[in-house]
């Protein structure tokens, strides 16, 4: 029924000064077949973290992750090997990702040549297919990277992902380097993609606005923990976790007839060294009572598949 499970989630990075960091920390999320799952937060906030762990890009200390029935996180090399097949990203800067001395052809035909797929006259025909697919005119196979637009360049980096049919592709921030205007092309082509090659997506991103358009689900994170998940329209309509009220409240009202007011947080993102005790966001939560300061929030489930951490709940 469902792709990963991430189960007490737990990952360690090395700090700089003080050794080991917990740039997430028991995170817990189930991605459904065929849905977009998006994970919102700060940067910094351990999104990025968790997808790439996923992918074991960064190999968490601790945790499972599975996919169909298995545990990633004890996958052997040629396991993996398969799994990379299955699961491809896509990431923000298509320009610092795409090899300024390859042409397009040769860096969308990279994966099929990894994993040894067909012979090179049928991947040639394969990197032709997916250009088409990915709204890129074959003919500018013999180019290279910094003749594109950005939205072209993302292009790029999306055929690529598609090369090797996956069935999680992890976005990570995939429009955030792109003007306004491109975003909404580059948001609609993945979604076209999504229903013909029935993808299941983990959309990473910043933008509450962006993430409207394309998830299922939402899951919000604050300094590497998840506080709320719900499905798209329950978070927009009924955001519960002060920090998701917040990050809702300060998106440019685009509307004039819709009245907002404004949840100003005070303080500065705490440093994930040293995260808060109890509620993580107490430091910055314009509600929070005496509890808050001690006892962690667990995750609750409030209802039609809406989960929350917060002790007003
Ligand atoms: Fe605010 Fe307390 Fe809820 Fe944390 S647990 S979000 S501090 S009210
Ligand atoms: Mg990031």
């Amino acid at each position: 029924k469902y792709y990963p499970i991430k189960k007490n989630f737990f990952q360690k990075l090395k700090g700089e000064k003080n050794g080991i960091i917990k740039a997430v920390d028991d995170v817990n999320f189930t991605i459904y077949r065929g849905e977009t799952l998006a994970l919102v937060g700060e940067s910094g906030c351990g999104k990025s973290t968790t997808g790439r762990s996923i992918l074991r890009l960064i190999e968490p200390t601790n945790g499972e992750v599975y996919f169909e029935g298995k545990n990633i996180l004890k996958y052997s090399e040629e396991e993996l090997k398969m799994a990379r097949r299955e699961m491809q990203i896509v990431f923000q800067d298509p320009y610092a990702s795409l090899h300024p001395r390859m042409t397009v052809e040769e860096i969308i035909m990279e994966p099929l040549t990894i994993h040894r797929i067909g012979k090179l006259s049928e991947r040639k025909k394969k990197v032709e297919e997916l250009m088409e697919t990915v709204g890129l005119s074959p003919k500018m196979k013999d180019r290279y990277p910094h003749e594109f637009s950005g939205g072209q360049r993302q292009r790029i980096g999306i055929a690529k992902a598609l090369a090797l049919n996956p069935k999680l592709v992890i976005c990570d921030e995939p429009v955030s380097a792109l003007d306004v205007s491109v975003q909404a092309q580059v948001i609609n082509l993945l979604k076209d993609l999504q229903q013909k090659y029935s993808l299941t997506y983990l959309f990473i991103s910043h933008d509450l606005s962006v993430v409207k358009h394309i998830s299922d689900r939402v899951g919000v994170m604050y300094l590497g923990k998840l506080v709320e998940i719900a499905h798209t329209s329950e978070l927009f309509e009924r955001p519960s976790h002060p920090y998701t009220q917040a990050l809702l409240s300060a998106r440019p009202v685009i509307n004039k007839e819709e009245r907002r007011e404004r949840i100003v947080l005070e303080g500065e993102l705490p440093s994930p060294l040293n995260p808060p005790r109890g509620c993580r966001f107490h430091t910055r939560c314009p509600f929070k009572i005496a509890k808050c300061e001690e006892e962690e929030p667990v995750m609750k489930d409030i209802g039609g598949g809406h989960y929350l951490a917060c002790h007003l709940n």
